[in-house]
């Protein structure tokens, strides 16, 4: 059984590709060079854990089917289903990004809100405190 790594970016690869061709050490000074290196061994690391992830959703996913709680194409499904959810949130994200009021709690659009001393609040408790 092949699954795909449904969760990796599809330009990490070519993000390390590039970068492994940079040379750091020449057109930049040795302080960028080193947070340059930083973040890229951060990236490999990130990179090993999202290994370890995938490997660890194959098992688990492996032994639903295997001990037949869900069929290959269930499983398909409903990842599939999860990450047109996962996108349409992000989708939403980025743009009309929604906040929790500070106040009363409720999710509102961060365009309509007010930062208060408690933080960022919707219209209606933002008149509410004002008053
Ligand atoms: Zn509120």
């Amino acid at each position: 059984m092949s699954m795909i790594p449904w969760w990796r970016e599809p330009n990490r690869h070519d993000f390390n590709r590039i970068a492994d061709h940079l040379d750091l050490e020449g057109e930049v000074s040795d302080s960028l060079a080193m947070q340059v290196r930083k973040l890229l061994e951060l990236d490999r690391a990130q990179e090993q854990d999202i290994t370890r992830l995938e490997t660890i959703i194959k098992v688990l996913a492996g032994l639903l089917i295997e001990t037949g709680v869900l069929s290959q194409q269930q499983v398909s499904q409903r990842v599939a289903a999860a990450l047109a959810e996962q996108t349409r949130q992000e989708m939403q994200e980025r743009t009309n990004p929604q906040l929790r009021c500070a106040r009363c709690q409720e999710t509102v659009a961060r365009k309509d809100t007010y930062m208060t001393g408690l933080g960022a609040v919707c219209g209606s408790c933002y008149q509410a405190l004002e008053a």
